[in-house]
């Protein structure tokens, strides 16, 4: 029987492959042909991003999107951007990662007991999918949280479109819902018995950490307490 660690390696290899949306598709492969000026000697990855962490993670952490110059270049999540910069810091503060920095694929970085996906698989124009490619790519979430549901506990929503991402892939995985709509909030928390827990968490872009918005004592807090959620302190 195939184990979790080979159905999210298949996983990973088919949405690599994806090109159900059209906008996406032509985006992501014009960003990685006319590049930043920066990165011009690269190679741009201009694929879906997959996730990244162990098969056996108690803890996830659910962005929007990948970047167009991040994870659109580099093809893993959160890696090569401002962003990212932020982000892993925080998760090696808090032990979850090897290394404090995230710059390519082959970086040694490795992660522990987290697992980092997007609700979105392909950097779209100005970090907005429109409703019908969120849906699109719903299915690949799902998949993933599916596979990863046996030890995970706790899914730390990076901003409000992934705090709404969550609560189809707990229908369709759990197959429980919340009685009312519950608004998302940094430091915001929903629990249910059997399923995930959901913490809120300002996003780590530029725009909430440059103007200290989010800063990294509270990306500090949201780690603790998802470690303390997940059983690992
Ligand atoms: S956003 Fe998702 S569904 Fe759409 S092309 Fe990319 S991977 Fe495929």
């Amino acid at each position: 029987m195939e184990d979790a660690r080979d159905a999210l390696d298949r996983l990973d290899a088919e949405i690599t492959q994806c090109r159900r949306c059209p906008r996406l598709v032509a985006w992501r492969e014009e960003v990685a042909a006319t590049k930043r000026a920066a990165f011009r000697d690269e190679e741009y990855w201009g694929r879906p991003v997959p996730g990244f962490g162990p098969h056996r993670a108690p803890i996830a952490i659910l962005g929007l999107a990948p970047a167009a110059h991040g994870g659109n270049r580099t093809g893993r999540i959160f890696t090569g951007d401002r962003s990212g910069d932020v982000l892993f810091a925080a998760l090696h503060r808090a032990g979850l990662a090897s290394q404090p920095t995230s710059t390519s694929r082959d970086d040694g970085l490795t992660l522990t007991a987290t697992r980092i996906f997007a609700a979105v698989r392909c950097a779209p124009p100005e970090n907005k999918p429109t409703p019908l490619e969120r849906d699109t790519c719903a299915p690949f979430l799902h998949r993933e949280m599916r596979e990863i549901a046996p030890d995970l506990r706790v899914v730390v929503a990076l901003g409000a479109f992934a705090w709404a991402a969550f609560w189809p892939a707990l229908r369709a995985v759990y197959g429980v819902a919340p009685a009312r709509k519950v608004p998302f909030g940094h430091g915001a928390l929903w629990r249910i018995d059997g399923a995930p827990a959901l913490l809120g968490c300002y996003h780590v872009s530029q725009q909430n950490t440059f103007t200290g918005r989010l800063t990294p004592g509270m990306l500090d807090e949201i780690f603790a307490r998802a470690k303390q959620l997940a059983g690992l302190t």
